[in-house]
């Protein structure tokens, strides 16, 4: 028999602090300069949290809101908290107040650890907050923010605290982590992460046909840690021994390439970072040195953002999906033997997919009946999953999210191909069912932004009396620029028979987004309803 090894994320960390443990982790601090650390220094800085957080009255199962940027700091709260048996809630600092104060009384969150520049975010609701009892601010005394709630310094608590005690141990099944979904209809739902799940999932994730990480290389997450559980990469990377930087609060394109220039070999993000940083790369006429891969997920990555990638800077991109509720990966684009021998364009148009399942997920398409519809490349369906590392059951809900043979509908609607690549076609609240058909609006938006004058598109459906609903499609121009709507329409013609082209394109300043960067098609959809907007005869 064989010894029954704890999968706690304690041990990652430890892994990476006894293994690699002067490999770089190196960042940008909410307070301005760079700091150079190492996995054992973030470690040692982790157990200090735990001791600190267990001085405080912090006890097993206890949930401690988090509100921070990408920081070396941060990583060390990432394993302070589990580390004393404590549950993470990452909180999106975009979200709307209400949002924000449903979420932390929903948790039942007891702390608060914040970074300095995001402690107005609870001036303001601190009232709604009645079982918070500790807000902690993520920096050093210098630092520390004016403001008329009692805070705690982080520096001050942990300072003196012992670097190298005994993490909390327990079951891997004990709550780690708590992350909420973006909820664009109704509250939010809170998705708990067990230490087992997490570690399963960063077994899974860092493999050679997904991540693909190693020792050798230097992960830069430009995706937050509190968006989907930070893509796992904070857990992942310290697994494989690899090198990280973090990128703090600078979200801007010059902010980020400077940090790319630190030596990163391998980043994430959604697709518009990329979009924003091919912009500037051009502008500014711009070499990427060290970059090698960029992991695109989140929303469906345009064609062109691969092609540039790969052609204009011989980066290779890894197109993937997943969602808060599979912690979050479900597939990534890299390519099986069948398709490495295609060419160059068959490639391209396989890395529009979202790719294939790493072992741990499972995955199939259905119609509304749940019967399971061919893998032909051609035949949208439901895109129901299963997993080690997927939802069963939303906190404090009274029944499982899963269907009565155990599936987890994603809400996506997909097609499948003989060799397991999913191409993710739409969300199912946003199909657009046309005489009874269905028409991709993510295809249609992509097809869009191919025009060099589009910056961003969304496809809805508009009521119709005869055929139920047709696309219309609305965009937003580049800076200075007017698309031309004729040309946008021929680029169109090249992917779509001419049922399913829009019956109108509208050009407007901006679109309605989540607190996750996605755009609201149901706040568009109203907005256009306000506005009285009507198809053309
Ligand atoms: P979230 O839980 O906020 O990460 O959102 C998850 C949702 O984002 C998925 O259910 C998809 O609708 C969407 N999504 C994620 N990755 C992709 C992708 N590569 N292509 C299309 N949609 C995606």
């Amino acid at each position: 028999m064989m010894q029954n090894f704890s999968l706690r994320v304690s041990t990652i960390i430890d892994h990476a602090a006894r293994y690699h443990p002067n490999r770089p982790v190196i960042g940008r601090s909410v307070e301005g300069p760079i700091v150079e650390s190492n996995w054992q220094e973030v470690q040692r800085e982790a157990k200090q949290v735990a001791a600190a957080l267990q001085g405080l009255g912090i006890k097993k199962g206890d949930v401690i809101g988090v509100m921070a940027w990408n920081t070396v700091r941060h990583l060390s709260v990432w394993y302070g908290i589990p580390g004393a048996g404590a549950v993470n809630h990452t909180l999106n600092p975009r979200l709307f107040a209400d949002q924000l104060d449903y979420i932390i009384n929903h948790a039942e969150d007891r702390f608060i650890m914040v970074d300095l520049d995001l402690l107005p975010a609870f001036e303001a609701i601190i009232d709604r907050l009645p079982k918070i009892e500790k807000i902690i601010v993520l920096t050093d005394r210098a630092h520390m923010p004016e403001t008329k709630l009692d805070v705690i310094c982080y520096s001050d608590l942990i300072e003196g605290q012992p670097d190298d005690g005994a993490w909390i141990d327990g079951d891997e099944d004990e709550a780690c982590g708590i992350c909420y979904t973006s909820g664009t209809t109704g509250n939010p739902k809170g998705v708990v992460y067990s230490h087992r799940s997490n570690v399963l999932h960063a077994l899974a994730a860092a493999a050679p046909d997904m991540l693909n990480l190693s020792s050798q290389d230097r992960i830069m997450p430009v995706v937050p840690l509190f968006h989907a559980n930070g893509w796992s990469i904070a857990y992942c990377a310290p697994m494989a021994g690899a090198s990280m930087v973090m990128p703090g609060r600078d979200m801007t394109a010059a902010g980020l390439y400077e940090m790319l220039e630190m030596g990163v070999t391998y980043t994430a993000a959604v697709p518009t970072i990329w979009l924003g940083m091919l912009q500037h790369l051009k502008a500014e006429n711009l070499g990427l040195s060290t970059l090698k891969r960029v992991l695109i997920g989140g929303a469906s990555c345009p064609r062109a953002v691969i092609e540039a990638f790969q052609n204009d800077y011989g980066i290779q991109v890894l197109h993937a999906w997943g969602m808060t509720e599979m912690s979050p990966l479900g597939t990534i684009c890299s390519f099986k033997p069948e398709v490495s021998s295609l060419s160059e364009e068959g490639q391209l148009d396989i890395q529009e997919t979202v790719g294939h399942p790493p072992y741990t997920v499972d995955l199939k398409i259905a119609n509304d009946a749940g019967e399971d519809l061919p893998w032909d490349g051609k035949t949208p369906g439901r895109l129901l999953s299963k997993g080690a590392a997927v939802v069963q059951r939303y906190l404090k809900e009274d029944a499982d999210a899963l269907d009565e043979d155990g599936w987890f509908d994603t809400g996506d609607v997909a097609v499948m191909d003989a060799n397991g690549y999913v191409r993710i076609t739409d969300r199912s609240k946003d199909v657009i069912k046309s005489g009874g058909e269905w028409i991709s609006s993510i295809e249609m938006e992509n097809a869009a932004v191919a025009h060099p004058d589009v910056a961003e598109a969304a496809a809805v459906a508009i009521p119709h009396p005869k055929w139920d609903e047709r696309p219309v499609l609305v965009i937003v121009p580049m800076p200075e620029k007017t698309p031309d709507n004729a040309e946008i329409m021929s680029l169109l013609e090249k992917r779509f028979a001419k049922w399913q082209l829009p019956d109108d394109i509208i050009t407007v300043d901006d679109l309605p987004h989540t607190a996750t960067g996605k755009i609201s098609k149901l706040e568009l959809r109203q907005r256009l309803k306000e506005q009285g907007y009507k198809l053309p005869e």
